[in-house]
């Protein structure tokens, strides 16, 4: 499969590439330049396999000649080892919707499907091109511990992280924190997610410095993460039996790459009616996909931590698909956003959006109370993002079997669920340790130089 930038399509790139460097040169992401398509009979063949069989059939069209079939099934049977549910995820009724639970992972989250495969691609990379790596990420909770877990112990990779000092959940820092593997740096910034990212991508402009310590990225436009994540999209689909019905999904949104996940299921085959893009007060998705207007607010904290943005980098994914062969309007879309902070959508792109997507959002009440019905009603707790996802089918008007994404356990956001239901969200039993581990981390100012510094001493 030959991939192209969406800001240029003249030149093709391998999946090699696109893994290792996540962001083209000229700014752009990396897309496939053509799809292969399942048909009814294939879909049929995969309809019975076992997740990580599934995982196999789905991801190797993707990763052309990257590594043989067989060191991808090992790979691959390797990465979901780690997950407490043999088939890695579980789907429950909850009334009237089913609720996927992507959160059996090592950090309790969804991004560990996706991050775990990352990492042992990296070593396999590392190990055959006799490299070394220093991975940098910024981190609202989730992705840094996610990857911090996929990364750690691991040879020829260090992995630097740094999240806002004080302003993620004890549980979150304490997955970050406790590990004892040499190879995992911890930092927390004196200041807010936004700093951090900026700090990121200020050493990553910084060409010299990115050179001199062989920097890479883990962030979520990177196209390795939105491909292990199509395969749960098939894989609950099968799980739902009465598929004369049709499908949708409800996606708690941030970065736009876990429903743009779906979307690249939906286009390789999977029958799917609709994905809602849920979102929380931080609603740009909301606005651009109900109204049209993409344009650019100022972030509030909310109990949705990994939902706050202020763009969606992934976007840019479906804004080509939608509008472009060559990649010049993208470009130009792009270069508007980045200058005048706006996008307006034109009707007919907006229309063509439409056939797939529908949005909704929460403000935080909503979601309180959400976790309150689901509880008092179903008895399930669900997290403060998945209960996003949950409400969303209250708000909007579907008819057919509706799956809802879970993208995080409970246990990792204790005071919102505390608030609303009055309870105490409890580690499961084979994390429970990391509460009474030793913690290690360096907190350091919100200034470039001293990072920079921090991090060169490391490597
Ligand atoms: C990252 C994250 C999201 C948002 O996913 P995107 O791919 O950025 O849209 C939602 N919920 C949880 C718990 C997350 O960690």
């Amino acid at each position: 499969m030959d991939y192209v930038s969406t800001r240029n399509s003249s030149n093709s790139f391998k999946f090699k590439d696109v893994f290792i460097k996540g962001l083209a040169d000229d700014g752009g992401l990396f897309i496939p330049k053509s799809l292969h398509k399942y048909e009814y009979d294939d879909l049929l063949e995969l309809k019975n396999l076992e997740y990580s069989e599934l995982a196999k059939k789905i991801i190797k069209p993707f990763i052309g000649d990257f590594m043989s079939k067989n060191d991808l099934s090992k790979i691959i049977d390797k990465s979901y080892s780690v997950f407490r549910k043999k088939n890695v995820v579980n789907l429950i009724e909850v009334g009237d919707r089913s609720v996927l639970e992507l959160f059996h992972g090592p950090t309790l989250a969804f991004k560990d499907v996706a991050m775990q495969l990352l990492g042992n691609f990296y070593e396999y990379y590392l190990n055959s091109e006799n490299e070394k790596i220093n991975i940098v990420v910024a981190t609202s909770g989730d992705t840094g511990a996610a990857a911090i877990d996929a990364i750690k112990g691991k040879n020829n990779a260090n992995i630097f992280v740094l999240h806002p000092n004080n302003r993620i959940s004890p549980v979150q820092r304490k997955l970050m924190t406790t590990g004892k593997e040499k190879n995992v740096f911890n930092i927390a910034v004196k200041g807010n997610f936004d700093d951090c990212q900026n700090l990121v991508k200020a050493m990553f402009a910084d060409k010299t410095f990115a050179k001199e310590i062989k920097m890479s990225g883990v962030n979520s436009i990177n196209w390795a993460r939105i491909i292990a994540q199509s395969v749960y999209y098939f894989y609950s689909y099968f799980l739902i039996n009465d598929n004369e019905k049709p499908v949708n999904f409800s996606v708690p949104t941030g970065n736009f790459g876990d429903v743009y996940a779906g979307y690249l299921a939906k286009k390789i085959g999977l029958p799917v009616n609709k994905f809602i893009v849920a979102t929380n007060q931080n609603d740009i998705l909301h606005r651009a996909i109900s109204k049209g207007t993409y344009d650019i607010e100022n972030v509030s904290e909310t109990i949705t931590p990994s939902m706050d943005i202020q763009i969606a980098s992934n976007f840019e994914r479906l804004i080509y698909d939608l509008k472009d062969q060559s990649g010049k309007k993208t470009n130009e879309v792009m270069k508007n956003i980045k200058e005048k902070g706006k996008y307006i959508i034109d009707n007919k792109i907006l229309d063509k959006i439409n056939i797939d997507f529908l949005s909704s959002r929460m403000d935080e009440n909503e979601v309180l109370e959400t976790i309150k019905n689901v509880y008092e009603n179903f008895n399930i707790v669900l997290d403060p993002h998945s209960a996003i996802g949950y409400g969303a089918f209250d708000k909007v008007n579907l008819n057919g079997s509706n799956i809802v994404l879970a993208t995080a356990h409970p246990c990792k956001f204790p005071n919102a669920i505390e608030k609303a239901i009055n309870v105490k969200a409890k580690l499961p039993k084979e994390l429970a340790f990391v509460l009474d581990e030793k913690e290690n981390y360096d907190i350091i100012e919100n200034n470039l130089d001293k990072i920079k510094q921090h991090i060169k001493k490391r490597v």
